[in-house]
């Protein structure tokens, strides 16, 4: 997202009756925003959680990162496999899906040892 969208996106939240906080998103450092439900949002990642130490910082730091990765990495493919639908013989097009199917793959392994390591 562009810095552009995000001021767009922050402009957005105020309207909506949101307060800025004088936290920063623990990924891009953008200001954060108190919803009126109470919910802690970053104009660019979203629901986020503050962290109360350095340690959960680094935890929680790592899971909205995975979380954003993920996100881009399905949407990408969206757009990949549509260009599928035209060109269903392209190797070029499945290759890359296979690529994006990889990712997501080791994306979830890598999410999965996080967790292992929490317990
Ligand atoms: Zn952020």
């Amino acid at each position: 997202m562009s810095s552009e969208q995000s001021v767009k996106k922050a402009a957005e939240l105020l309207r909506q009756g949101a307060t800025m906080l004088s936290e920063a998103c623990p990924v891009c450092n953008s200001p954060l925003y108190r919803l009126k439900s109470g919910e802690i949002v970053c104009p660019i990642h979203g629901r986020v959680i503050i962290a109360k130490d350095e340690e959960e910082e680094k935890k929680l730091k790592r899971g909205i990162t995975l979380d954003y990765m993920e996100q881009v990495l399905v949407d990408s493919m969206s757009i990949i496999v549509e260009k599928l639908k035209s060109d269903p013989m392209n190797s070029e097009v499945i290759v890359q899906v296979i690529r994006y199917l990889d990712s997501l793959e080791r994306l979830k392994r890598i999410r999965d040892l996080g967790q292992a390591q929490e317990k």
